[in-house]
């Protein structure tokens, strides 16, 4: 029997697989992958793991500076990290972006600078189902509610605190715990097919656990939404500042509510199937700046 996934748009195929391929192509990435008979050195973790793919994370160095360097991609204000002598800006990569140059734009004591980087193409997996015609296109009514709540997720998923928490600032301070424990779908990417028609790609990690079981945060962050939504089911989303977010999706039960402060590891709910879905999991979304990125990255 198949494991419980998410339906469209969040519908993972859910094959178990640990992440050792995402760590693989991090290492490629920095140009340190290992050669047959010699011992690679082990690079210095860091969280997020550096992945210039749709759907990962660029980390930018900028150097020293006394003041805290202002970045953006387009209009879109970034995560700096780091101190007076060494910055580094992170940045999101959407899933939907196009491979090739990009840049972003750094602003040092009103000073403004670009720096350009690569988005290497990733051939993500591609999952092609035949389901019942009803289950693919939406009734009027659902689709009405589905676009009221679109309007709504983008006010909330256009969050950005500054300044930056203080806790967030150091190298290790974005390394995040799975919020459930469980097996940890590597669907995140999978490009979902359906009769024919193309779908959103699942953009968050699945985590197959038992309804009730506890839902912690990953990392610490205040409860900026809660509710109950027509795909995600209920659903809590946590503002880890300067524009890192978590989203937790399909719970049974809600435990919080918004303007909560959380320590990592603290319970916001528990497991369960709401939404669509096709059984109990936890669906795990994690944004840098408005992009849905790869949480394998930061665990
Ligand atoms: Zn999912």
């Amino acid at each position: 029997m198949p494991r419980p996934d998410c339906l469209p748009p969040c519908t993972p195929a859910c094959a178990t697989r640990r992440h050792t391929v995402l760590a693989a192509l991090g290492l490629l990435a920095l140009g340190l992958a290992p050669q047959a008979g010699a011992a690679p050195p082990a690079p210095e973790p860091v969280w997020p793991a550096g992945s210039p793919v749709p759907g990962g994370v660029v980390r930018l160095a900028l150097g020293s500076s006394i003041a805290r360097p202002v970045a953006r991609a387009g209009d879109v204000p970034l995560l700096v990290l780091g101190d007076a002598s060494n910055w580094t800006v992170l940045v999101g990569i959407p899933l939907s972006a196009e491979p090739g140059e990009a840049q972003v734009w750094v602003q040092v004591d009103g000073v403004e600078r670009s720096f350009s980087h690569t988005v290497v193409p990733k051939r993500y997996r591609e999952q092609r189902l035949k389901v019942a015609p009803g289950h693919v296109d939406l009734s009027p009514q659902d689709l009405a509610r589905y676009e009221a709540e679109r309007s709504h997720l983008e006010q909330v998923m256009a969050t950005f605190t500054e300044p930056v928490p203080e806790r967030l600032r150091q190298a290790d301070a974005l390394r995040m715990r799975a919020p459930v424990a469980g097996p940890r779908s590597s669907s995140f990417g999978l490009r979902r097919v359906f009769n024919g028609q193309s779908r959103n790609p699942h953009s968050g990690m699945d985590i197959a656990a038992s309804t009730g079981t506890p839902v912690l945060a990953p990392l610490a962050g205040r409860v900026i939404d809660t509710g109950d939504y027509f795909f995600n089911g209920n659903t809590v989303w946590l503002d880890h500042g300067g524009g890192l977010l978590s989203m937790l999706c399909h719970l049974s039960a809600i435990d919080v509510q918004a303007g909560a402060e959380l320590q990592a590891g603290e319970r916001l709910g528990a497991v369960g199937a709401t939404g669509r879905v096709t059984g109990p999991h936890l669906h795990w979304g994690v944004m840098l700046n408005r992009a849905m990125v790869d949480p394998a990255l930061f665990l």
